[in-house]
């Protein structure tokens, strides 16, 4: 594996810079300085950092870098403006992260692993094989790459790509940290959302740390053996642990829950489901206005015979969840012909 020379600034705690760079710098207001360089202004070249000395700059940039990603790929939708990023590390693997743009609002949606070791078998972003986790500082350049190179802020992340956010806990814990602390990032809570195929412990953790941002859970079906079809390695948790979980998080921390639910043609997409799904949601008390049912019309891939449901079996499923009094939403697919979809972030 090739080994990176200088420290990845980006993979020390910004708090934990004040002794990490003790030997370059002695005070506290320059390292406050070079945070806002970073993570307030965005900017990714030591020597851009002008008002800090060159000398500095200098010592700087032999002993740290601030980016490790190369040969940066972009392709944009023609049909929504969603933008697909192909990162390459520096141990030259692939990743990916996606922008998605409305009216006033960027997000992304980024990755935490490379490759997924759950490898849901509906799922091309899961299909590619698990190397490594992404390190914290890799997991912000994504977003703080995009955010310089669009020249503005982005508002929202969704830890939503590829991997499973919860099986890379301690940097996702320490990336989260830095999103909402107000002396970095400075994102609002409630336009970060994590979600998981349901790692319980990891659900519990994120409860506990009262972050405040909002959590979804990949359900995908209404009994265990249909979704053990789907999702084989589900650590053996039933539909009702994970619901179960959903509620602990609810309570834990005030903030909103999202259940993901794939409409897969003529597998999950019938009546008997939605009302399932409503039944399990009434009896974990999960009917109130901090949960959300987000249906996802499948999308299609080469890689899998999973087909998209019909338009009439969405809307049915909609309305019978609107009946029991759920908040549901039908989720646009965004960037489809670039392969930026849900599901789709496999080496195309
Ligand atoms: N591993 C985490 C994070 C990935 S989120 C998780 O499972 O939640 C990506 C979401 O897209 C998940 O809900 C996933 O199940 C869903 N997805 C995967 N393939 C899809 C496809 N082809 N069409 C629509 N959604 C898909």
């Amino acid at each position: 594996m090739k080994k990176q020379k200088k420290t990845f600034i980006l993979d020390i705690e910004p708090k934990q810079l004040y002794s990490e760079l003790k030997p370059f710098i002695s005070e506290k207001y320059k390292v406050d300085q070079i945070i806002q360089w970073i993570y307030r202004k965005k900017v990714l070249d030591f020597n851009n950092f002008t008002n800090i000395s060159k000398e500095l700059r200098g010592n700087l940039s032999s002993s740290f870098t601030i980016t490790t990603f190369t040969n940066v790929k972009k392709d944009e939708s023609v049909i929504d403006g969603t933008v697909r990023y192909t990162f390459k590390t520096y141990d030259g693997k692939y990743m990916y992260a996606v922008l998605l743009s409305n009216e006033n609002k960027k997000t992304v949606c980024i990755s935490t692993q490379i490759g997924c070791p759950i490898s849901c078998n509906f799922c091309l972003s899961g299909k590619t094989k698990f190397v490594r986790n992404l390190s914290s500082g890799e997991i912000l350049e994504e977003i703080l790459y995009i955010e310089n190179d669009i020249k503005e802020r982005i508002s929202g992340v969704l830890f939503m790509g590829m991997g499973e956010p919860m099986l890379n806990y301690t940097n996702l814990k320490s990336v989260i940290k830095t999103l909402i602390s107000k002396k970095e990032m400075n994102m609002g809570k409630r336009h970060i959302t994590v979600s998981s195929v349901g790692v319980i412990p990891g659900i519990k953790s994120l409860a506990d740390e009262m972050f405040g941002i909002r959590f979804a859970l990949s359900l995908h079906a209404t009994d265990d053996k249909q979704r053990k079809k789907i999702i084989p390695n589900n650590f053996g948790n039933t539909i009702a642990d994970l619901l179960s979980a959903c509620r602990y998080y609810l309570k834990k921390t005030n903030s909103k829950v999202t259940i993901e639910y794939i409409l897969l043609k003529d597998f999950n997409d019938t009546s008997a489901d939605a009302h399932r799904l409503a039944r399990l949601m009434k009896a974990h008390n999960l009917i109130n206005p901090d949960v959300q049912v987000n249906l996802i019309p499948y999308n299609e891939t080469n890689s899998f015979d999973y087909k998209t449901p019909l338009q009439v079996s969405v809307l049915n499923f909609k309305k019978m969840l609107k009946l029991n009094g759920i908040t549901v939403n039908v989720r646009e697919p965004k960037g489809l012909d670039i392969g930026a979809a849900c599901g789709q972030l496999g080496k195309v």
